[in-house]
């Protein structure tokens, strides 16, 4: 058993710590503010390759696996949680593509999505079908060799911004969760629209939309894998998402606690560095154990899913484990910086709303336990 990186592994997150430093932090406090999607660091971030990995060059992705990919989210949540989720989600759809697409589909949207500068968005929720997502009521009634699809999904993230929105739509209804399918559907097709854009507690950067579908006719041809497939296509790639979520969890954990360690030995109270207070000393201790646990939660599940080994029961404990640390930790973490922690002059306030998200999407913590308990219960 081996609990370490390979140097591969070890460059990329260089990489990616040096591009979090110089790309990522100078901007996470204005888009926070603004609630502004980063295209300008997207754009970046595909000429470096972030947005191709866990892709074969072949189809334009710059290789690697969930490793490498939960490598760089964790990196670039340590700066900015809206950064990391907005690359976690756009991993979601190339992997859509690269596991259930023809080979002609993969060719036609893989190099856009991976180098190409295209966004990807992913929508499944509805504003009545959230943790029971086989309540979808969107419909895709094939009509000659299209599909006309109506419905409104809710919550989509880099909806508004997104070039192929994945649409998870019910072809035959009367079968139930066997009559949904996944759709690919193109920005700018008539009847495809954008409706409400949140304003949210955290992630504020990482823009959350309402997708609106009204008779909206696309080939058939845009059918991702089979017809009636699509539900256990979107639970199949929400166990991957899940270790992506785990990962910004992780980040926006270690940094916090980079952060305040950092201050604990700068600030002064009573004569001397606060970091000599043993009581904040065993915050410091308590953080870091459970980062360092949630660490090896997360990377074991990435490991297993980049060895093709089954990982849902463990992507789920991964990110219940990740993402309730996460608050725990930028809780404390705001604690430790006492009234300067609650001021935006310093990140640890859009720390912790970044880090609540975590705890909700791609599946809620209560979801969570129920994956888990059903696998340990059988
Ligand atoms: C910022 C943001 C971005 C998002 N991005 C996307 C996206 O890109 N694509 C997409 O498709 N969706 C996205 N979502 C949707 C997200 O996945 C859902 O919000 C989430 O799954 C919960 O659904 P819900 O909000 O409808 O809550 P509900 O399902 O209504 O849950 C309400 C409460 O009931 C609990 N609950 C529900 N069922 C059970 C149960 N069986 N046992 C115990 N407790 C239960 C929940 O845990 C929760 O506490 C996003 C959401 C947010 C907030």
């Amino acid at each position: 058993m081996q609990l370490s990186f390979s140097p591969a592994e070890e460059k990329i997150r260089e990489v990616a710590r040096e591009f979090a430093l110089k790309e990522v932090a100078p901007l996470a406090e204005e888009i926070d503010k603004q609630g502004r999607y980063p295209m300008e660091t997207v754009q970046k971030m595909v000429k470096v390759g972030f947005t191709g990995i866990g892709v074969p060059e072949e189809y334009g992705g710059s290789g690697g696996d969930e490793v490498t990919k939960a490598i760089v989210v964790e990196e670039l949540a340590k700066k900015c949680g809206s950064t990391a989720a907005i690359l976690s989600i756009q991993g979601i759809l190339a992997q859509a593509i690269l596991n259930f697409g023809t080979e002609e589909q993969k060719q036609f949207y893989l190099p856009q999505l991976t180098s190409g500068g295209k966004i990807g968005a992913f929508a499944l929720t509805e504003p009545n079908a959230g943790s029971d997502a086989g309540a979808v009521r969107t419909r895709a009634v094939k009509d000659g060799d299209d599909y006309v699809i109506t419905g409104t999904k809710c919550f989509i993230t880099s909806g508004g911004q997104a070039d192929y929105v994945l649409v998870f739509a019910l072809t035959e209804p009367a079968k139930g969760l066997r009559g949904m399918s996944a759709i690919l559907v193109a920005k700018g097709t008539p009847g495809f629209s954008v409706g409400k854009v949140e304003d949210k507690m955290g992630i504020r950067a990482s823009e959350t939309v309402e997708l609106i579908f009204d008779n909206c006719r696309v080939p058939q041809s845009n059918l991702l894998g089979k017809e009636g497939k699509g539900f256990s296509i979107a639970m199949i790639l929400l166990d991957g998402a899940r270790i992506g979520v785990a990962a910004q969890a992780l980040g926006l954990a270690q940094g916090a606690l980079d952060e305040s360690v950092k201050y604990m030995k700068e600030r002064s109270q009573f004569g001397g560095p606060i970091a000599r207070l043993q009581g904040l000393q065993w915050y410091i201790a308590e953080m870091a154990t459970k980062t360092e646990a949630a660490r090896w939660l997360m990377y074991r599940a990435a490991s297993l899913k980049a060895q093709g080994l089954p990982h849902s029961k463990e992507a789920a404990m991964a990110k219940l484990n990740a993402s309730e640390n996460a608050r725990f930790v930028t809780n404390l973490a705001l604690q430790i910086h006492g009234g300067y922690g609650f001021m935006t002059d310093y990140p640890l306030e859009r720390m912790l709303r970044d880090a609540k998200i975590t705890e909700i999407y791609e599946g809620t913590s209560e979801i969570h336990k129920v994956v888990i308990s059903r696998a340990v219960l059988g």
